[in-house]
């Protein structure tokens, strides 16, 4: 009974931001977030939001000022729409409890204010970018919400699961920390495999002049590895002259686009692209 009860009131507690009466959510400990916040200090977090925004204020405060609240914007939010359309997942109300009040307070917000900005902009949002297509002024709410992402990245304050995504991008070049020796590896296996059914069929690593390179999702090679050994069939029987990179970059996803980490993104591009050059394939074929 009493753990029913320690239950039932679990379920019932709720967060009120002090900042925003409205904003009211179920408590949803995230270690990314409760404890990161925890080495913020005001000028740390003041020198961030000024670098970030920079010179941008006026242009965001162009948004904010030509947005006449027609609501086009909520109605194109999944957020919105499957919160029974609360007011406060409304793409506008993310930038007017986000942004719209660092700006307001000259970057002087507290570590609680960085908590409840990265809870909006990286779990009540998806950077899908419906708000900015559906507005009939084009005001590019998105990318405002990107860069309170970006403030929240340098600021270390991201949830944990984004947080090991982004973080295995920056030391390994894929979003699985998969090493370049498991990559290989994985390759050879999945060729072992294919080859009980098909005898003269390969996993070609690294064949020049290609005229297709594959580019996998790190998930691939690591919890889905038959798709490694399926594509393999499928080029195969199509007759395709195809080829995997043997070094970084491999993996086509990009977990530092999502929270706007610019240096790991050039990297990442900038991988494949050698790769493609060094190959001289014709062609990248990505899984997404
Ligand atoms: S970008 Fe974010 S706020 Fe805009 S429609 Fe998509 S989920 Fe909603
Ligand atoms: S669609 Fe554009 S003008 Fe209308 S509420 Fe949204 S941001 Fe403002």
């Amino acid at each position: 009974m009493a753990v029913k009860n320690a239950v039932k009131s679990a379920v019932k507690e709720k967060v009120i931001s002090k900042d925003f009466k409205e904003y009211i959510r179920d408590v949803n400990p995230d270690v990314g977030l409760d404890e990161t916040i925890k080495r913020l200090t005001p000028e740390k977090i003041e020198k961030t939001i000024k670098a970030v925004i920079g010179g941008r204020s006026s242009r965001i405060k162009a948004v904010m000022n030509t947005c006449i609240h027609c609501g086009l914007c909520a109605e194109a939010c999944q957020w919105y729409l499957s919160n029974d359309k609360d007011p406060t997942y409304a793409p506008v109300a993310k930038m007017r409890m986000t942004i719209w009040e660092m700006i307001k307070r000259n970057g002087k917000v507290d570590a609680e204010f960085i908590k409840q900005c990265a809870r909006i902009v990286f779990t009540e949002c998806n950077i899908c970018h419906r708000c900015s297509m559906y507005c009939p002024y084009g005001l590019d709410i998105t990318f405002i919400i990107g860069m309170v992402r970006r403030i929240c990245f340098l600021l270390g304050v991201i949830p944990q699961r984004q947080l090991d995504q982004a973080q295995a991008h920056i030391v390994t070049l894929n979003q699985v920390w998969l090493s370049q020796n498991d990559w290989l590896d994985v390759l050879q296996w999945q060729e072992e495999e294919v080859g009980a059914d098909f005898k003269d069929l390969r996993v070609p690593i690294d064949r020049d002049g290609a005229e297709v390179m594959w580019l996998p999702l790190g998930a691939e090679p690591k919890t889905g590895t038959y798709h490694i050994e399926r594509t393999a069939k499928i080029m195969y029987a199509a007759g395709v002259n195809w080829t995997l990179p043997s070094k970084d970059v491999w993996d086509s996803s990009s977990m530092s686009m999502f929270v706007r980490d610019f240096v790991t993104m050039q990297r990442i591009v900038r991988g494949l692209y050698d790769n493609a050059a060094r190959l001289r394939i014709k062609k990248m074929v990505l899984t997404e």
